[in-house]
Protein backbone atom coordinates (compact mmCIF):
# COMPACT_ATOMS: atom_id res chain seq x y z
CA UNK A 1 0.00 0.00 0.00
CA UNK A 2 1.29 3.57 -0.82
CA UNK A 3 2.04 5.43 2.14
CA UNK A 4 0.96 8.11 3.77
CA UNK A 5 3.60 10.55 5.75
CA UNK A 6 1.01 12.10 7.74
CA UNK A 7 -2.87 12.27 8.07
CA UNK A 8 -4.78 14.44 5.51
CA UNK A 9 -8.18 16.20 5.38
CA UNK A 10 -9.89 18.33 8.09
CA UNK A 11 -7.88 18.77 10.94
CA UNK A 12 -5.47 16.95 9.56
CA UNK A 13 -1.42 17.49 9.06
CA UNK A 14 -2.02 18.16 4.91
CA UNK A 15 1.81 18.18 4.21
CA UNK A 16 1.54 19.06 0.64
CA UNK A 17 2.93 15.71 -0.91
CA UNK A 18 0.44 13.58 1.03
CA UNK A 19 -2.46 15.64 -0.29
CA UNK A 20 -1.81 15.33 -3.41
CA UNK A 21 -1.84 11.43 -3.23
CA UNK A 22 -4.73 11.51 -1.72
CA UNK A 23 -6.40 13.71 -4.45
CA UNK A 24 -4.90 11.67 -6.45
CA UNK A 25 -6.51 8.92 -5.33
CA UNK A 26 -9.53 10.28 -4.71
CA UNK A 27 -9.60 11.62 -8.61
CA UNK A 28 -8.69 8.10 -9.45
CA UNK A 29 -11.13 6.27 -7.60
CA UNK A 30 -14.71 8.41 -9.34
CA UNK A 31 -14.73 11.55 -6.95
CA UNK A 32 -13.69 15.09 -7.45
CA UNK A 33 -11.30 16.19 -4.65
CA UNK A 34 -10.80 19.74 -7.36
CA UNK A 35 -7.40 20.86 -8.44
CA UNK A 36 -4.64 18.47 -7.76
CA UNK A 37 -3.02 20.78 -5.89
CA UNK A 38 -1.44 19.57 -2.69
CA UNK A 39 -4.21 22.11 -1.02
CA UNK A 40 -6.19 20.37 0.97
CA UNK A 41 -9.17 22.74 0.56
CA UNK A 42 -12.99 22.00 1.14
CA UNK A 43 -13.23 20.55 -2.37
CA UNK A 44 -10.77 17.40 -1.06
CA UNK A 45 -12.73 17.20 2.57
CA UNK A 46 -16.24 16.67 0.83
CA UNK A 47 -14.77 14.24 -1.71
CA UNK A 48 -12.82 12.40 1.84
CA UNK A 49 -16.02 12.82 2.99
CA UNK A 50 -18.42 11.54 0.56
CA UNK A 51 -15.91 8.68 -0.02
CA UNK A 52 -16.48 7.71 4.21
CA UNK A 53 -20.29 7.96 3.84
CA UNK A 54 -20.06 4.67 1.76
CA UNK A 55 -18.01 3.08 4.59
CA UNK A 56 -18.00 4.65 7.78
CA UNK A 57 -20.82 4.81 9.95
CA UNK A 58 -19.85 8.64 10.90
CA UNK A 59 -17.42 10.24 8.63
CA UNK A 60 -14.94 12.56 9.99
CA UNK A 61 -13.35 14.05 6.65
CA UNK A 62 -9.79 12.85 7.82
CA UNK A 63 -7.52 10.26 6.12
CA UNK A 64 -5.87 8.42 8.34
CA UNK A 65 -2.12 7.20 7.82
CA UNK A 66 -3.20 3.53 8.35
CA UNK A 67 -6.69 4.33 8.60
CA UNK A 68 -9.57 2.43 6.63
CA UNK A 69 -10.47 5.57 4.25
CA UNK A 70 -6.74 5.41 2.90
CA UNK A 71 -6.81 2.01 2.35
CA UNK A 72 -10.10 1.76 0.47
CA UNK A 73 -8.36 4.36 -1.62
CA UNK A 74 -5.36 2.72 -2.26
CA UNK A 75 -7.33 -0.37 -3.24
CA UNK A 76 -9.66 1.01 -5.23
CA UNK A 77 -7.15 3.31 -7.29
CA UNK A 78 -5.51 0.86 -7.51
CA UNK A 79 -7.67 -0.77 -9.68
CA UNK A 80 -9.08 2.21 -11.40
CA UNK A 81 -5.46 2.53 -12.83
CA UNK A 82 -5.64 -0.83 -14.97
CA UNK A 83 -8.93 1.19 -16.82
CA UNK A 84 -8.21 2.88 -20.01
CA UNK A 85 -10.30 5.67 -19.06
CA UNK A 86 -8.67 7.10 -16.08
CA UNK A 87 -8.05 10.71 -15.75
CA UNK A 88 -5.66 9.98 -12.69
CA UNK A 89 -2.44 10.11 -14.48
CA UNK A 90 -3.29 14.44 -14.91
CA UNK A 91 -2.12 14.59 -11.58
CA UNK A 92 1.45 16.10 -10.64
CA UNK A 93 3.40 13.86 -8.69
CA UNK A 94 4.99 11.26 -10.82
CA UNK A 95 1.97 9.03 -10.36
CA UNK A 96 2.90 7.95 -6.19
CA UNK A 97 -0.27 5.49 -6.34
CA UNK A 98 2.04 3.17 -8.95
CA UNK A 99 5.37 3.40 -6.50
CA UNK A 100 6.35 -0.20 -5.64
CA UNK A 101 4.26 -1.22 -2.38
CA UNK A 102 6.38 -0.25 0.71
CA UNK A 103 5.97 -3.17 3.73
CA UNK A 104 3.62 -2.17 5.81
CA UNK A 105 5.30 -0.51 9.23
CA UNK A 106 3.15 -0.73 12.05
CA UNK A 107 3.04 3.13 13.18
CA UNK A 108 3.32 4.23 16.78
CA UNK A 109 1.39 7.14 15.85
CA UNK A 110 -1.48 6.78 17.03
CA UNK A 111 -0.27 4.64 20.29
CA UNK A 112 2.04 8.22 21.16
CA UNK A 113 -0.24 10.56 20.22
CA UNK A 114 -3.73 11.20 21.79
CA UNK A 115 -6.23 11.04 19.48
CA UNK A 116 -7.31 14.81 18.99
CA UNK A 117 -11.22 15.28 19.81
CA UNK A 118 -12.59 16.00 16.37
CA UNK A 119 -15.69 17.71 16.25
CA UNK A 120 -16.66 18.33 12.67
CA UNK A 121 -17.87 21.45 12.13
CA UNK A 122 -21.14 21.20 10.15
CA UNK A 123 -21.43 24.97 9.06
CA UNK A 124 -18.16 24.67 6.58
CA UNK A 125 -19.30 25.32 3.09
CA UNK A 126 -19.40 22.38 0.46
CA UNK A 127 -20.17 22.32 -2.68
CA UNK A 128 -23.65 21.93 -4.25
CA UNK A 129 -24.15 18.28 -5.45
CA UNK A 130 -23.55 17.59 -8.39
CA UNK A 131 -26.05 16.68 -11.15
CA UNK A 132 -27.36 13.09 -10.07
CA UNK A 133 -25.61 12.49 -6.99
CA UNK A 134 -28.66 13.49 -4.97
CA UNK A 135 -32.01 13.13 -5.15
CA UNK A 136 -31.87 9.55 -7.04
CA UNK A 137 -35.40 8.25 -8.04
CA UNK A 138 -37.04 11.27 -6.55
CA UNK A 139 -39.09 13.68 -8.26
CA UNK A 140 -40.16 16.63 -6.43
CA UNK A 141 -44.25 16.76 -6.20
CA UNK A 142 -46.05 19.52 -8.72
CA UNK A 143 -48.68 21.81 -7.64
CA UNK A 144 -51.25 19.68 -9.68
CA UNK A 145 -50.11 16.65 -8.45
CA UNK A 146 -50.60 17.65 -4.91
CA UNK A 147 -53.55 19.57 -4.92
CA UNK A 148 -55.18 16.88 -6.69
CA UNK A 149 -53.93 14.62 -3.85
CA UNK A 150 -54.73 17.09 -0.88
CA UNK A 151 -56.73 19.69 -2.63
CA UNK A 152 -55.93 23.63 -1.99
CA UNK A 153 -54.64 24.34 1.53
CA UNK A 154 -56.81 27.67 1.09
CA UNK A 155 -58.11 30.14 -1.36
CA UNK A 156 -55.74 32.75 -1.56
CA UNK A 157 -51.86 33.19 -1.28
CA UNK A 158 -49.15 35.81 -0.82
CA UNK A 159 -45.76 35.79 0.08
CA UNK A 160 -46.69 35.86 3.38
CA UNK A 161 -47.17 32.86 5.71
CA UNK A 162 -50.96 32.50 6.22
CA UNK A 163 -53.14 29.42 7.85
CA UNK A 164 -54.55 26.95 5.66
CA UNK A 165 -58.28 27.05 5.49
CA UNK A 166 -59.05 23.67 3.84
CA UNK A 167 -60.83 21.70 6.59
CA UNK A 168 -59.71 18.08 5.71
CA UNK A 169 -56.29 19.06 5.75
CA UNK A 170 -56.37 20.93 8.95
CA UNK A 171 -57.69 18.07 10.64
CA UNK A 172 -54.45 16.85 9.38
CA UNK A 173 -52.01 19.39 10.95
CA UNK A 174 -50.06 18.51 13.74
CA UNK A 175 -47.52 19.71 16.37
CA UNK A 176 -45.27 17.08 17.23
CA UNK A 177 -41.39 16.61 18.66
CA UNK A 178 -39.91 15.15 15.87
CA UNK A 179 -36.51 14.68 18.12
CA UNK A 180 -33.67 17.79 17.98
CA UNK A 181 -37.38 20.18 17.66
CA UNK A 182 -41.19 20.64 17.38
CA UNK A 183 -42.67 21.14 13.62
CA UNK A 184 -46.21 21.89 12.71
CA UNK A 185 -47.40 20.25 9.14
CA UNK A 186 -49.11 16.99 7.91
CA UNK A 187 -49.20 14.57 10.03
CA UNK A 188 -47.71 11.72 7.94
CA UNK A 189 -45.04 14.52 6.79
CA UNK A 190 -44.12 14.76 10.67
CA UNK A 191 -44.37 11.56 11.10
CA UNK A 192 -41.81 10.74 8.54
CA UNK A 193 -39.40 13.67 10.01
CA UNK A 194 -39.39 11.93 13.10
CA UNK A 195 -38.08 8.85 11.37
CA UNK A 196 -35.62 10.32 9.52
CA UNK A 197 -33.96 12.64 12.80
CA UNK A 198 -34.12 9.22 14.77
CA UNK A 199 -32.01 8.25 12.00
CA UNK A 200 -29.52 11.42 12.08
CA UNK A 201 -29.11 10.61 16.03
CA UNK A 202 -27.98 7.30 15.28
CA UNK A 203 -25.58 7.96 12.82
CA UNK A 204 -24.26 11.39 13.51
CA UNK A 205 -25.24 12.56 17.08
CA UNK A 206 -23.41 15.68 16.82
CA UNK A 207 -25.47 16.79 13.88
CA UNK A 208 -28.61 15.81 15.40
CA UNK A 209 -27.84 18.29 18.55
CA UNK A 210 -27.46 21.41 16.46
CA UNK A 211 -30.55 20.86 13.94
CA UNK A 212 -33.06 23.56 13.64
CA UNK A 213 -35.68 24.68 11.95
CA UNK A 214 -36.80 27.84 9.96
CA UNK A 215 -40.16 26.51 9.42
CA UNK A 216 -42.36 23.64 7.87
CA UNK A 217 -45.84 24.68 7.17
CA UNK A 218 -46.53 28.12 5.65
CA UNK A 219 -49.17 28.66 2.83
CA UNK A 220 -47.87 31.16 0.49
CA UNK A 221 -46.29 31.16 -3.14
CA UNK A 222 -42.38 30.48 -3.49
CA UNK A 223 -40.38 33.24 -2.99
CA UNK A 224 -40.58 35.61 -6.19
CA UNK A 225 -43.72 34.10 -7.80
CA UNK A 226 -46.92 34.82 -8.36
CA UNK A 227 -48.40 31.62 -9.51
CA UNK A 228 -46.42 28.44 -8.05
CA UNK A 229 -47.27 27.80 -4.49
CA UNK A 230 -44.74 26.13 -2.18
CA UNK A 231 -45.10 22.84 -0.79
CA UNK A 232 -44.81 24.53 2.65
CA UNK A 233 -48.17 25.06 1.84
CA UNK A 234 -49.25 21.68 2.50
CA UNK A 235 -47.06 21.48 5.16
CA UNK A 236 -44.90 18.85 3.78
CA UNK A 237 -41.60 20.72 3.61
CA UNK A 238 -39.46 21.82 6.06
CA UNK A 239 -36.32 24.33 5.97
CA UNK A 240 -33.17 22.99 8.20
CA UNK A 241 -30.49 25.12 9.85
CA UNK A 242 -27.76 23.81 10.54
CA UNK A 243 -26.25 25.00 14.34
CA UNK A 244 -28.41 28.24 13.71
CA UNK A 245 -27.36 28.85 10.46
CA UNK A 246 -29.87 28.92 7.30
CA UNK A 247 -28.21 28.89 4.66
CA UNK A 248 -29.51 31.20 1.83
CA UNK A 249 -32.01 30.61 -0.89
CA UNK A 250 -29.88 30.79 -3.78
CA UNK A 251 -26.74 30.30 -2.34
CA UNK A 252 -23.71 28.54 -4.55
CA UNK A 253 -23.11 26.10 -1.89
CA UNK A 254 -24.49 24.08 0.78
CA UNK A 255 -22.77 23.35 4.29
CA UNK A 256 -21.65 19.84 5.94
CA UNK A 257 -24.43 19.41 8.28
CA UNK A 258 -27.14 19.87 5.05
CA UNK A 259 -24.92 17.59 3.20
CA UNK A 260 -24.45 14.68 5.69
CA UNK A 261 -28.67 15.04 6.21
CA UNK A 262 -29.50 14.62 2.64
CA UNK A 263 -29.24 10.88 2.03
CA UNK A 264 -30.78 10.16 5.38
CA UNK A 265 -34.02 12.73 3.97
CA UNK A 266 -33.35 10.99 0.18
CA UNK A 267 -33.91 7.46 1.83
CA UNK A 268 -37.19 8.39 3.73
CA UNK A 269 -38.94 9.94 0.21
CA UNK A 270 -38.22 13.32 0.50
CA UNK A 271 -36.38 15.93 -2.18
CA UNK A 272 -33.32 18.21 -1.57
CA UNK A 273 -33.79 21.80 -2.37
CA UNK A 274 -30.09 22.14 -3.42
CA UNK A 275 -31.04 20.10 -6.39
CA UNK A 276 -33.79 22.59 -7.80
CA UNK A 277 -33.07 25.07 -10.61
CA UNK A 278 -33.93 27.58 -8.33
CA UNK A 279 -31.27 26.58 -5.58
CA UNK A 280 -32.47 26.35 -2.09
CA UNK A 281 -29.89 24.00 0.15
CA UNK A 282 -32.07 24.59 3.49
CA UNK A 283 -35.16 23.40 1.82
CA UNK A 284 -36.67 19.41 2.01
CA UNK A 285 -39.75 18.37 0.57
CA UNK A 286 -41.72 15.24 0.65
CA UNK A 287 -41.16 13.58 -3.18
CA UNK A 288 -44.15 12.71 -4.83
CA UNK A 289 -43.69 8.90 -4.31
CA UNK A 290 -44.19 9.68 -1.09
CA UNK A 291 -46.85 12.32 -0.92
CA UNK A 292 -49.03 9.57 -2.95
CA UNK A 293 -49.35 7.76 0.38
CA UNK A 294 -50.91 10.84 1.91
CA UNK A 295 -54.34 11.33 2.07
CA UNK A 296 -57.14 14.23 3.46
ZN1 LIG B 1 -38.49 25.71 2.13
Amino acid sequence: MTHLNGSVGLHGRNRRNDVAMVQTALLASGHSPGPIDGLCGRHTISAIISVQRQLLGKPDGLVEVHGPTWRWLTAHAGRSHQQPSQSGSRSSPASPLRRPVPPETPSNERAIRPLPSRTLNYTDHVPLPKKGSVNVGIRPASNQAIIAQLGQPRDSYSQQCQPPTNAALKRMVVTGDVGPFRATGLRPAVLSLTAIFAEVRKTHPDLHAKLGTAGMMCCRYVRGSTRSISNHAWGTAIDMKIDGILVPRKAHYANLGLQLLAPIFNKHGWYWGAAFSTRDPHHFECGADLLETFHA
